[in-house]
């Protein structure tokens, strides 16, 4: 069969591969330890379940709008003003079919041959597939352990060309975890708007911080910073909602309205009655939110000090998301083969950081219990010291 040459340029996902492989070792019977989870490991809070099985009983079983459920667009709108200061109205929001299809139809909508993205590198691994797949080019820039993976304003301006249309900036990060400071947002958007590019904002994690650090959404730091802010979110994260797949983007009206077009002759609207469960997470007690969060940071705190007692191994402290990304590079080994031989011999699963640009780290995920955190960096240590 001849494929369209597209498919040709993107290659699968490496942290499902990793993560099947786990799983099929468990399901052997084997005693696995995975840190490759890239979810939440708690259920949906019940009063969201139930705000959708209400939704199923009364009806909302049916086709929508394609931009969202209008109490859904509200809700969304309402809370960015209130939580984050973004001044949207619902026509500025389209729902969609989960964060990453927000990024897609972006990608879309936005980019053709000729446009360039630059995108920070350790990067979440579908970004540049998705600038690939709608035609553009990406842009890839290397940050450091040291700058705790932040890309600099200087190394942004840097990687500007007459191209350049988009900067995509996620933080919380995944995979390093790191949180930008409010001052450093404020000198990322100094560079975007004296350039007159568009920043996408992937802000899945900003309800995951630790140690009291805050989320300054970049679009809040100006109106003309404002009018060229796309921002990237959706529920999986923060609710534990990863399998309803819903997700938003916030951003001029002209952008939702292309958006919408797209959506209304691909996926048409996000399943009707997990909009409700969406409208139910926004609108009641977020305290489900901080009961997650507090299990993260006891997580995060055990995790982090073990990591530190691991010698050769290097890993700037994360302030958000559920992620700790480790510089291997005292091993002298690829990520691939560091995670291939962790999981054979010590039935540890990590994610290879090449599938985040960074082959001399290796992600690990939080989202997992207690007694798995342990267990498994006992195995870790002991597997870096057989080395
Ligand atoms: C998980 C994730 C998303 C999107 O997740 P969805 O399940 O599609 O909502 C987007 N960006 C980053 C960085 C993520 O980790």
């Amino acid at each position: 069969m001849q494929l369209a040459a597209r498919v040709g340029k993107v290659s699968p996902s490496i942290t499902l591969a990793i993560a099947a492989k786990a799983k099929a070792m468990k399901a052997e019977g084997i005693d696995v330890c995975s840190f490759s989870a890239g979810e939440p490991d708690f259920d949906t809070p019940a009063h969201i379940k139930d705000a959708a099985k209400q939704a199923l009983d009364q009806g909302k079983t049916k086709y929508g709008p394609a931009a969202g459920e209008p109490k859904l667009r509200s809700a969304i709108a309402k809370a960015l003003k209130t939580i984050y200061n973004l001044d949207y109205q619902p026509e500025n929001v389209i729902v969609t079919n989960g964060g990453k299809h927000s990024l897609f139809n972006l990608m879309l909508a936005l980019i053709e041959s000729g446009d360039e993205v630059i995108i920070p590198a350790p990067y979440w691994l579908s970004y540049p597939e998705m600038v690939t797949l709608a035609g553009g080019t990406s842009v890839i820039v290397q940050t450091t352990a040291a700058n705790e993976y932040k890309i600099t304003p200087e190394q942004l301006t840097q990687a500007i060309t007459p191209h350049t249309k988009l900067f995509v900036l996620n933080s919380p990060s995944n995979p390093t975890g790191a949180v930008y400071t409010r001052a450093e947002i404020r000198a990322l958007a100094e560079v975007v708007v004296k350039h007159d590019l568009l920043v996408v904002s992937d802000e899945i994690y900003a309800k995951i911080l630790y140690d009291g650090v805050e989320h300054l959404s970049i679009g809040a730091v100006g109106s003309e910073i404002f009018s060229r802010t796309i921002v990237s979110s959706g529920f999986a994260k923060s609710y534990s909602m990863t399998g309803w797949r819903v997700g938003y983007i916030a951003g001029p009206v002209e952008l939702i309205k292309a958006m919408s077009i797209i959506q209304g002759h691909s996926t048409s609207n996000v399943c009707t009655f997990a909009q409700y469960g969406a409208i139910a997470a926004l609108a009641s007690s977020q305290d489900c939110v901080a009961a997650m969060l507090s299990a993260f940071a006891q997580r995060r705190t055990v995790m982090f000090e073990r990591l530190g007692a691991i010698p050769g191994l290097i890993c700037p402290k994360p302030y958000g998301a559920f992620y700790l990304f480790v510089d291997i590079s005292s091993t002298g080994m690829k990520s691939i083969d560091f995670c291939n031989a962790l999981l054979a011999s010590h039935q540890v699963a990590a994610i290879p950081g090449i599938a985040f640009g960074a082959d001399q780290c290796v992600r690990l995920s939080y989202a997992t219990d207690m007694t798995s955190i342990e267990k498994g960096m006992d195995r870790l240590h002991k597997f870096v010291s057989s080395l």
